[in-house]
């Protein structure tokens, strides 16, 4: 089954259940429609102390919508909030690590880095699945291993870095730069190979790693697309009621739940471009096109054009 993955800012939008309810209904109405597994991810700092809250979370899982995360709401976690998240059937809770504590309060505030944890111990007291994501920029990418070690010892269930949305050429890793932190990363991930943490891999880059040291699987000679970019395949950002391909591809879909997902997932232009991989003019010519095509976000953000090649793509500077 494939799952198909719907990010919500539920904003102001937030206070109106009647929204609230239309719009889950017509999700579960389009995965059911395709055969998707529908997973939910709210985010957003006032989640919290959004009184029907648990309501929400109860009426996703009585549509199976599953799993339900949340997002972006750690510094605002307590004992009792982390029980209902628990009681009501939210899946997991994923926390941002920006770095040491220097580097993490520098970003998100004094104090944040060590809520942020306390959050963690938290959610793990309530068997709630932990989830810590970095963002990886020129100024931390240092701490990463750090963060991944002392995740280690935490038994945070999940860890894993991105690079952050809307980047600029300042914090702008150099591919090669790029490449060699993969490289850190998988050592370290190596030597802790034995702890319960999962690290994970989900930028698309670690494809080419992998293919260029030859640990990739065979890759298939055919036309589909195995995986690589979800946007326009199995994913949406909705903020408030604007529908997006993803959270950083800053492209307005339509309106929702006023207009039919099935017919903006089918036949909306942009959907049907990031379907095609031969879209992606900047990877012309590379095996692993129908595996990774890089993130065109980050091609649109570097130079407002999403066909280009990912600006940290390193394939054609080794040519
Ligand atoms: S545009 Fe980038 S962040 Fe969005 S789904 Fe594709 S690879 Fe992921
Ligand atoms: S050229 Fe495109 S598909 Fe190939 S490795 Fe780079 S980003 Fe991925």
């Amino acid at each position: 089954m494939i799952h198909f993955h719907l990010t919500w800012f539920p904003g102001n939008k937030k206070n109106d259940w009647a929204y609230a309810e239309r719009l889950l209904r017509g999700y579960h109405r389009f995965c059911r429609y395709y055969g998707f597994q529908g997973g939910l991810t709210l985010l957003g700092e006032e989640l919290l102390s959004w009184p029907r809250l648990p309501d929400l979370i109860r009426f996703s899982r009585s549509l199976a919508i599953h799993p339900i995360r949340l997002d972006g709401c750690a510094t605002a976690l307590t004992p009792a909030k982390a029980l209902m998240l628990a009681r009501t059937g939210v899946t997991n809770v994923r926390v941002t690590i920006d770095g040491s504590a220097r580097w993490h309060d520098h970003y998100h505030g004094l104090g944040s880095y060590s809520s942020s944890w306390d959050a963690l111990r938290l959610l793990r007291e309530v068997g709630i699945t932990t989830e810590v994501l970095s963002n990886v920029t020129v100024d931390n990418y240092t701490c990463l291993p750090d963060i991944a070690a002392t995740c280690a010892d935490w038994r945070v269930d999940h860890y894993d870095f991105q690079r952050p949305g809307p980047l600029s050429q300042s914090n702008l890793m150099a591919p090669s730069a790029y490449r060699q932190l993969l490289i850190r990363m998988d050592q370290v991930y190596h030597e802790m190979v034995e702890c319960q943490t999962v690290f994970g891999r989900s930028d698309h880059l670690w494809k080419l790693l992998y293919y260029e040291t030859g640990r990739s699987s065979s890759l298939a000679d055919d036309q589909w697309v195995y995986c690589g970019c979800a946007a326009g395949h199995h994913r949406f950002y909705l903020d408030e009621s604007t529908l997006y391909p993803c959270r950083y591809l800053p492209f307005p879909l339509a309106q929702w739940p006023q207009n039919d997902l099935i017919h903006v997932f089918r036949h909306h232009p942009t959907m049907m471009a990031l379907r095609q991989p031969a879209s992606f003019t900047g990877c012309r010519g590379c095996p692993l096109l129908n595996y990774c095509r890089g993130c065109p976000a980050r091609s649109y953000a570097f130079d407002g054009q999403w066909q280009e090649r990912d600006p940290q793509c390193w394939r054609m500077e080794q040519n």
